[in-house]
């Protein structure tokens, strides 16, 4: 409790919020408040047993995968998404903060990001967490090179699917006005071609009652949808080259969607038999 008391003390708070108003802060000087700030993620000899990232650009399923596997490992999921939203939803120190830099369309900083995550992970391992699954982080480069001083990472895997499909899958998405559950109506059948193997993808149809309800986000067209891709390759680029020098890349093409590429993805990651093997210890 010491240290999230320490943590929580308001004048780090206000520091870290004058540092995030510079744009030009340098990852050095970032590493070196996450230091002082949280010493104990200094320390890259932790016991913990998987300190993965999952990287894929958006409409790929990362999520899913990560949380599937987070479940299969019983390490937590972070996406730090879900950091901000529960911060914000919390009466938590930042959340005035946050909630004025959301509302004014601001993007959220590399620093309060990894405010929110350090003190996440801190948390997670007081309650004897042995390991975490980090979704869609880091997104750049000085996000990658921060992590790196904050924690260790031992495997980045960076799942692919063939563009054709993924805009294809995006546009298909639907969301329930009413219920606000999320439905794919793309039935994928994308043909052999140029030494690629087909792909077949079945779509994920709403409930009766959802049917007459679905709507399309207004941001899934297909100029938007190859916007966002082109976006997202320039910016993970140089983050997959940093975790490919690291020997700790490991590239994932979706063979199709959850049936087919969960298998396929255990086995890649050597867990094929984890789930045997976790009971037969217990
Ligand atoms: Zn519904």
């Amino acid at each position: 409790m010491a240290a999230l008391t320490r943590l929580l003390k308001p004048s780090s708070i206000s520091f870290l919020f004058t540092r995030s108003l510079s744009t030009t802060t340098t990852a050095a000087a970032v590493i070196s408040d996450i230091e002082s700030e949280h010493p104990n993620f200094s320390d890259p000899k932790s016991s913990r047993n998987f300190q993965w990232v999952f990287l894929g650009c958006p409409g790929v399923g990362k999520g899913t995968y990560a949380s599937r596997l987070s479940n299969l490992l019983g390490v937590p999921h972070i996406a730090t998404g879900d950091l901000v939203r529960e911060e914000l939803s919390s009466s938590g120190p930042l959340s005035h903060q946050l909630a004025e830099i959301v509302n004014q369309g601001k993007l959220v900083s590399d620093e309060i990001i990894f405010n929110l995550l350090s003190k996440r992970l801190e948390v997670g391992e007081s309650k004897g967490e042995s390991g975490f699954i980090l979704d869609g982080f880091p997104r750049t480069i000085r996000q990658a090179e921060i992590l790196d001083e904050v924690t260790e990472i031992d495997l980045v895997v960076n799942l692919k699917l063939r563009e054709d499909v993924l805009v294809e899958k995006c546009l298909g998405r639907r969301i329930c006005s009413q219920c606000g559950k999320g439905f794919n109506v793309a039935s994928i059948n994308a043909k052999a071609e140029n030494g690629r193997p087909g792909m077949s993808m079945a779509p994920l149809l709403p409930p009766q009652h959802c049917a007459s309800k679905l709507i399309t986000r207004a941001d899934d067209t297909e100029q938007v949808v190859k916007e966002r891709l082109r976006v997202y390759y320039e910016k993970s680029q140089p983050v997959e080259d940093f975790y490919k020098s690291q020997g700790k890349l490991m590239e994932f093409d979706l063979p199709g969607g959850i049936p087919e590429s969960w298998p396929k993805l255990l086995e890649a990651l050597n867990l094929d038999d984890y789930e045997v093997k976790r009971s037969a210890v217990a």
